[in-house]
């Protein structure tokens, strides 16, 4: 099961369990959509893995199973340039 993390590793935006707009490699480093396309070219850096949309959790089904409140980030700065 995802762990669905709450937030960008990279730039810190809230990223909703329930909505589309995350990206996450296999490891489930989780970006938002305007560091992973663009700066991040969609290529995880913290793994070198690539980066495919995460899909939402139907909201019904958080209450059973709840998306990770942990927010994690990176200890070096992303890239910020393409
Ligand atoms: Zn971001
Ligand atoms: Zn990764």
């Amino acid at each position: 099961m995802l762990k669905l993390k709450p937030n960008c590793e990279c730039c810190d935006a809230d990223l909703a369990p329930d909505e589309a707009g995350a990206f996450i490699c296999s490891f489930e480093c989780t970006y938002c959509a305007i560091c992973a396309e663009g700066p991040l070219g969609g290529v995880c850096p913290n793994c070198g893995g690539g980066l495919v949309a995460r899909p939402a959790r139907p909201s019904g089904l958080l209450a059973k199973f709840p998306a990770s409140a942990e927010r994690v980030r990176r200890q070096t700065p992303c890239p910020t340039t393409a």
